[in-house]
């Protein structure tokens, strides 16, 4: 019997032989084929079957491009920051941090996040802005509830170094005195920063603070948007990347602070931050 084999079937003349061994042998061609739509078939399944069980969610299209992002949960360890009625600053910060890491992880697999602080430690904030540096984090957000005098303000505000910030927000500095005439207190670090990149992290300084504001006001449009103002934080000071420092709501206001505890209510801040922070990812991909 003559044959050769093409593409995996078996192609046999059929000329010159019985009707018999014709009908066995047209039989036996329907067989082959049929076991190579088969064989195709079971191998179109095993792929469909592979890619859905090992298969990751499809994330969302990432560059090479490298990105470090320093979250900095305020205070910590003897330093308890303003207190809450169930909850230390301290722990509410670390806790969002955490889950902000988490979610970024998640948004941005590729994206190395660092904690200047994991545990109740106690640290300095030249300690938080060194681990920042030393990690070479594109970005530093310093997370921290907020407290006030009478316990009646309610609101969130995301602080820059930057006194020229007041462009972004026409109310910047508003009951906040002393800490914008400390901002005098920053233009050692001008000197010592290139000029160059340090317009352009305060730049992107501001327009991280103006995303996560846009972010939380979207999340949370009955609280106050208090907006971008300047800061004198030490913490921002020092460090070589854009820095910012938001103050997520008022842990000792009665109303606000019971809704902080929330894990729903963390979960829509960690969200907006998470957002705003993918938000500069994209940015810095485009403009690089
Ligand atoms: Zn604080």
């Amino acid at each position: 019997m003559m044959g050769h084999a093409s593409n995996g079937v078996v192609l046999v003349s059929l000329a010159g032989r019985s009707a018999r061994t014709r009908f066995f042998l047209r039989w036996w061609h329907v067989v082959l084929h049929v076991a190579k739509m088969r064989t195709a078939a079971i191998l179109l399944g095993l792929a469909v079957w592979l890619t859905a069980t090992t298969g990751q969610p499809a994330p969302r299209p990432v560059t090479g491009r490298r990105f470090v992002v320093a979250l900095d949960p305020g205070h910590g360890g003897s330093n308890t920051g303003c207190h809450g009625h169930r909850v230390e600053e301290k722990e509410l910060t670390l806790r969002l941090a955490i889950e902000l890491r988490d979610e970024l992880a998640r948004r941005l697999p590729r994206a190395q996040v660092v904690l200047t602080r994991v545990g109740d430690d106690t640290m300095t904030l030249a300690e938080r802005t060194a681990t920042a540096n030393r990690v070479g984090a594109d970005v530093l957000l310093s997370i921290h509830a907020n407290a006030s005098m009478a316990h009646d303000q309610t609101g969130f505000e995301t602080f820059v170094l930057a006194p020229e910030i007041a462009e972004f927000d026409a109310t910047a500095g508003q009951g906040r005195g002393r800490e914008v005439g400390a901002v005098e207190r920053s233009s050692p670090v001008g000197a010592m920063l290139r000029e160059l990149e340090y317009q352009t992290n305060r730049r992107r300084a501001a327009e991280l603070a103006t995303s996560i504001q846009r972010q939380q006001a979207v999340r949370f449009p009955a609280r106050a948007n208090r907006g971008v103002r300047p800061g004198p934080f030490d913490v921002l000071m020092g460090a070589a990347m854009p820095a910012v420092l938001t103050e997520v709501g008022f842990l000792d206001h009665r109303e606000e602070g019971a809704d902080l505890m929330r894990p729903d209510v963390q979960a829509q801040i960690v969200d907006g931050l998470a957002e705003a922070l993918v938000e500069y990812y994209r940015n810095l991909v485009r403009t690089d």
